[in-house]
């Protein structure tokens, strides 16, 4: 599995891929003990996502790329209810914003990633 220098150190970090914020950082030993750092971090619905990726594919964007993407802002309703990501860390007042009023699902599903490849 190749990684980045920058990922040695820090663990795995997410950045948006068109402007490259960082949304959430994974330590190494994360998978372990937890920890890490959510940023910005968020799931949409699927259909908004694929429109997102009209553009190009990707694998994150931030809200702000994301919406200039799909061209309108987004709103609670484009939110997973299932995702835990939406529901937890350290999010942005623009994010909390978009996702206010979004009701979580019962339960709700830990996202879990394989890093790219790079
Ligand atoms: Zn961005």
């Amino acid at each position: 599995m190749a990684r980045s220098k920058v990922a040695r150190i820090w663990g795995t970090v997410f950045p948006c891929a068109d402007c490259n914020t960082v949304l959430a950082v994974r330590p190494d030993w994360g998978a372990l003990f937890g920890g890490g750092r959510d940023g910005d971090w968020f799931m949409v619905k699927d259909h908004v996502w694929r429109r997102s990726q009209r553009d190009g594919e990707c694998r994150f964007l931030c809200v702000e790329c994301l919406e200039h993407r799909i061209g309108r802002k987004l709103s609670a309703d484009d939110f997973r209810r299932s995702a835990k990501a939406n529901f937890v860390g350290k999010k942005s007042a623009k994010l909390r914003r978009r996702i206010r009023g979004l009701k979580p699902a019962k339960r709700l599903v830990e996202t879990t990633f394989t890093p790219w490849r790079s």
